[in-house]
């Protein structure tokens, strides 16, 4: 396999095999002469032959006497062989005086620094320990054995790794700038994912991977199916479990050597610290802008680094935050927080798994250099992903705002506070309800079901178009021609992008994004809403939605034009007689309350 290729030099041996042939012709021709010369010429030939070989013998062996001389008429085989035997020489040469420089004046191996690795040390007494005890020796000789073999090792070892962690993570000790030192201090240290969602699975998969000691997840969250299409830390035969043991267990699959931690609470101001303390960095895998400033102000007021990741349909972000004297914390480049209604998250807008897969991956690696120390991270800066284009672009961010609350100079959040409040919404990924409207600008589900079953419309296209059948006495009726019917019926606009629409919906309803509706003309309103322009036609209008927050910005929205631009539209009616209202919790509630067929999502 490719991956498995260790770049150096060839072990090939054929250089050896050839120069080894070389030697015995040389030895039958010296044996062919060795006939024909006197006794007195053979000693004094022998003598020089000693003599030449005891030179050589003291001589420093140069590259330019081990590798054959190159030869003009040599061919491309022999130049190849030759080529490598001297990188073989070079490498090997390198390696020694590597070796060289770290030997001490006993022999030992010189460590690099000593070795204070916790996990390391309770390995070694606890061996030690047990090794004494089995032997039955007293108290005293087992402390001065353990403190000998203590001290022994952690003198001389030239690092903490086991045989079994060297053969486990041989593959990324290789890698220049990481290393053994690298591996040490990911084994020795401690991450906390906050949420085990999309971004949350493939981080904390990586991390305990690459053999990170401690890993802490957090979420009160359990898992359903609509989260494995992204959430890859989850499987079926997990679905209502908490997302924390599920995770936990899937990771422990894969290395069962590091410790995990299950925090399966809603974090807020009263858990955050206690749990954030334990931990060296923080990563931020969560979905909402309540959980995102409290895991910032958790963050900077126990002072640690942050790694922050998002994704939306197509496209993901990344960066890291207060890590560094001039780096940036999420309040500094976000100091308000935006409005509920304006923040889109992935239960509303989508979002493919390969997306997030990617920005939970690169957050992984973030980690990983900060903990091993080595690359240069995204701190002050952020990474756009588009991953429809497939374009990567990296902005500079401002440097640490003079005026942020809570890690410039003269803080105002000095302690955490109450997030729901300040984002006005929740510390969920939930979507939040809207209240918008008033009451009576409303509409149960209930309700509105007995409405339309009042006004004769069916409660599917199936029932629609068989009830049809029945009235022509078996003619076949094109199912438009029922859609127009219902339509004629009752008035329902459904609010929902395209791609929505075409998943489910109900027979009568028509769409009309309320993108789209905010950019008609009045006239265009009038005229794509079939509003009633007679005083004999039905006044209800209604609208819907996912779950009845576009659907109310949509009857606000209508209701203003009207009353704004309402005097240019030429109606037998006044337009203050319109009912149009908003069916509340939209289609989630319609399959909640009225119908368990229509398909969630
Ligand atoms: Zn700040």
């Amino acid at each position: 396999m490719s991956d498995d290729c260790v770049p150096g030099p060839s072990t090939c041996n054929n250089g050896d095999d050839e120069k080894v042939g070389e030697l015995k012709e040389e030895r039958n021709s010296e044996t062919v002469l060795i006939k024909e010369e006197s006794n007195e010429d053979k000693m004094k030939r022998m003598n020089a032959l000693l003599n030449r070989k005891r030179k050589k013998a003291v001589e420093t062996p140069s590259e330019s006497s081990i590798v054959p001389s190159i030869d003009k008429e040599e061919d491309e085989g022999t130049k190849r062989r030759r080529d490598e035997a001297r990188q073989k020489i070079l490498w090997e040469t390198e390696r020694a005086k590597e070796r060289a420089e770290r030997m001490g004046p006993q022999g030992w191996v010189r460590p690099k620094s000593l070795n204070t690795n916790k996990e390391f040390l309770s390995r070694t007494i606890q061996s030690t320990l047990s090794r004494m005890q089995k032997r039955d020796r007293d108290d005293k000789s087992i402390i001065r054995s353990v403190i000998m073999v203590v001290l022994t090792k952690t003198m001389h070892a030239p690092h903490s790794l086991s045989k079994e962690q060297v053969g486990r993570y041989s593959r990324q000790l290789l890698v220049a700038d990481f290393g053994v030192t690298g591996q040490e201090r990911l084994s020795s240290s401690s991450v906390l994912i906050v949420g085990a969602g999309g971004l949350g699975c493939p981080c904390a998969t990586y991390l305990a991977a690459a053999g990170v000691g401690t890993i802490g997840i957090v979420d009160f969250d359990t898992v359903s199916l609509d989260n494995l299409h992204r959430q890859v830390g989850h499987k079926e035969k997990n679905v209502g479990k908490k997302k924390t043991e599920s995770l936990r267990d899937s990771l422990h699959e894969l290395n069962s050597s590091i410790h995990i931690n299950c925090h399966s609470v809603v974090l807020d101001r009263h858990s955050a610290l206690e749990i954030f303390k334990g931990y060296d960095v923080i990563v931020d895998c969560s979905d909402n802008p309540s959980t995102r400033y409290l895991i910032n102000d958790a963050s900077i007021l126990l002072n640690k680094p942050l790694v922050s990741g998002s994704a939306l349909r197509w496209e993901g972000q990344l960066t890291v935050y207060n890590y560094g004297e001039r780096c940036p914390c999420y309040r500094c480049v976000f100091p308000v927080p935006p409005s509920p209604h304006l923040v889109t998250n992935c239960a509303e807008g989508g979002v493919l798994g390969p997306i997030v897969g990617t920005m939970g991956s690169l957050q992984a690696l973030e980690v990983i250099k900060i903990i091993s120390q080595s690359g240069a991270t995204y701190a002050g800066r952020l990474l756009l992903f588009d991953g429809q284009s497939g374009k990567m672009t990296t902005v500079n961010l401002r440097e640490r705002s003079p005026k942020c609350a809570v890690c410039g100079p003269h803080p105002t959040v000095t302690e955490l506070i109450d997030y729901d409040v300040f984002c006005g919404s929740g510390v969920h990924d939930k979507t939040p309800d809207l209240k918008v409207l008033s009451p009576s600008e409303r509409v149960g589900v209930a309700e509105y079901a007995m409405l339309r079953k009042s006004r004769g419309v069916c409660s599917s296209i199936a029932q629609e178009i068989e009830g049809r059948k029945d009235e022509n006495e078996g003619k076949s009726v094109d199912s438009s021609i029922d859609l127009s019917l219902s339509q004629s019926r009752i008035r329902l606009f459904d609010t929902r992008p395209p791609c929505e629409f075409a998943i489910a919906s109900l027979p009568e309803a028509t769409n009309v994004p309320l993108d789209r509706l905010k950019n008609m003309s009045i006239d265009e309103l009038v005229k794509t809403l079939k509003l009633p322009m007679k005083k004999d036609e039905d006044k209800d209008v209604f609208f819907i939605c996912h779950r009845g927050n576009d659907s109310q910005l949509a009857v606000r929205l209508l209701g203003e034009r009207l009353t704004n631009e309402g005097e240019t539209i030429h109606s037998d009616i006044d337009t203050n007689q319109l009912r149009i209202r908003d069916v509340v919790g939209g289609y989630q509630a319609w399959a909640d309350i009225v119908d368990d067929s229509f398909p969630v999502y």
